[in-house]
């Protein structure tokens, strides 16, 4: 089973979320019924991230049990459970999970500060919702709350 993969319950969008950012696919659907997510989990090979103590035995061994509260306990919890390197290369879409891409010149212009639109590389854009990502002011506050939770990102 690859280790990166993971579907997140309905307790757990701010994980996923988080989850993205630093490159994991995560998947995460609310409503999804227990029987969904559980099907999802196999059928994609995917490690259900639940607080669901019950849905984590159905899951057997694609369950795990997430037991921190807080956003930052929780990411501290996956990273050092399954051991990941965060990457922060903005490889996937925070809100829809899908591979992010560099535009090239065909592209439409994506919507950016002019300050971005200037160093054109860095900009990343979701084929998929049409979002524009780059790594601006925010990324200090990342990397800051990575270092918070004893990560340290190799850059
Ligand atoms: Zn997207």
């Amino acid at each position: 089973m690859d280790k990166n993969r993971f579907i997140a319950d309905c307790m757990l969008g701010k994980l996923a979320r988080w989850l993205r950012i630093l490159s994991f696919d995560t998947q995460y659907v609310r409503y999804l019924t227990d029987a969904q997510l559980l099907a999802q989990a196999r059928y994609q090979n995917r490690i259900l991230l639940t607080k669901d103590s019950l849905l984590q035995k159905k899951a057997k061994n694609f369950g795990y049990l997430v037991r921190s509260e807080t956003i930052d306990e929780q990411l501290k919890e996956i990273l050092h459970h399954f051991q990941l390197r965060p990457n922060l290369a903005l490889t996937r879409c925070p809100h829809c999970n899908f591979p992010l891409k560099t535009p090239d010149q065909n592209d439409p212009i994506p919507w950016a500060p002019l300050y971005v639109l200037r160093s054109f590389s860095n900009i990343k854009v979701c084929p998929q919702c049409g979002q524009t990502f780059w790594p601006g002011t925010h990324w200090n506050n990342i990397i800051k709350k990575l270092e918070s939770i004893n990560f340290h990102i190799n850059e």
